[in-house]
């Protein structure tokens, strides 16, 4: 049967306990969140740090006390945001953003492939000289792209670094729909997003807030991958926060089940991604 991986995206650079109280914020937190998320099927856990102030950065020794916690309890596949302790004033130095990936060399690291106006507050900047350093940092370092997709444009941004060397095929494709500054979290959206990609790609969808769970439904109709996670929703369903991340975790896994495919395990989830385990010593 065909196996399908869950992301976990259990913390992102927005929203504190005051949006919900299950919202990760402390290393032990993050750590036994990513356990529950893996022991309910996840097989990728994306990670952002934040400061005793709750405060997103990008400090390596933050990452590497959450992975260590995290490697305490189980096997998944690491994978760190690029994003930059981003607040409202916009992302640390480019110095700040690299060096987690040249020092801890994770599986995977998110891959921002263009500009926006994130959540028409604040420019969320990967200029093109950023995008050129990450790319050759994460090739040197063995790490995975998981390349995000806000908005159509940067797909084609993708395909220019294909072609520049700067990243290497297979790709994996994050399509991140109905962030506020990207693209409509509408399945016409995701059917055209889908049909640009290298065909090649292995290749992933998270719907935010109301469109979650038809762009769920529609990436596994068209074969892909899914990402779940606080750092996507709050929410549960219209009205009710989300009890955990374990709980969007086993949702995605149950409709998975229903529609026929497997849940990936982490050994499934490196195969079909291409990447080998790390020891993170
Ligand atoms: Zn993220």
């Amino acid at each position: 049967m065909e196996k399908k991986i869950i992301s976990v995206a259990i913390t992102g650079n927005w929203g504190d306990k005051s949006n919900n109280p299950a919202l990760p914020m402390t290393p032990e937190e993050m750590a036994e969140s990513v356990y529950e998320a893996w022991k309910a099927g996840a097989s990728v856990a994306h990670l952002h740090m934040r400061d005793e102030n709750g405060v997103p950065t990008m400090r390596i020794d933050l990452f590497e006390k959450v992975i260590k916690l995290i490697r305490q309890r189980c096997d998944i596949i690491i994978n760190m945001t690029s994003s930059g302790g981003h607040t409202l004033e916009g992302a640390q130095p480019e110095d700040i953003r690299v060096a987690p990936f040249e020092t801890i060399k994770p599986e995977m690291g998110s891959y921002d492939c263009g500009t926006m106006n994130w959540l028409h507050k604040t420019v969320f900047e990967n200029n093109p000289q950023f995008l050129e350093r990450l790319g050759k940092v994460y090739i040197e370092n063995q790490v995975k792209p998981e390349i995000e997709i806000f908005d159509l444009g940067m797909i084609e941004t993708a395909k220019y670094y294909i072609k520049q060397g700067i990243l290497k095929e297979p790709c994996h494709f994050q399509l991140i729909m109905g962030a506020p500054g990207g693209m409509a979290g509408t399945i016409e959206n995701l059917v055209y997003a889908h049909a640009q990609l290298p065909k090649n790609s292995t290749w992933s969808a998270s719907g935010l807030s109301k469109c979650h769970i038809p762009i769920m439904l529609a990436t596994l109709a068209m074969g892909g991958h899914v990402r779940v996670g606080l750092e996507d929703n709050v929410y549960y369903a219209k009205g009710v926060l989300a009890k955990s991340n374990a709980q969007l975790v086993e949702r995605a896994a149950d409709i998975i089940r229903a529609a026929g495919y497997e849940v990936a395990t982490v050994e499934e989830a490196r195969e079909i991604l291409g990447i080998q385990a790390k020891n993170y010593a």
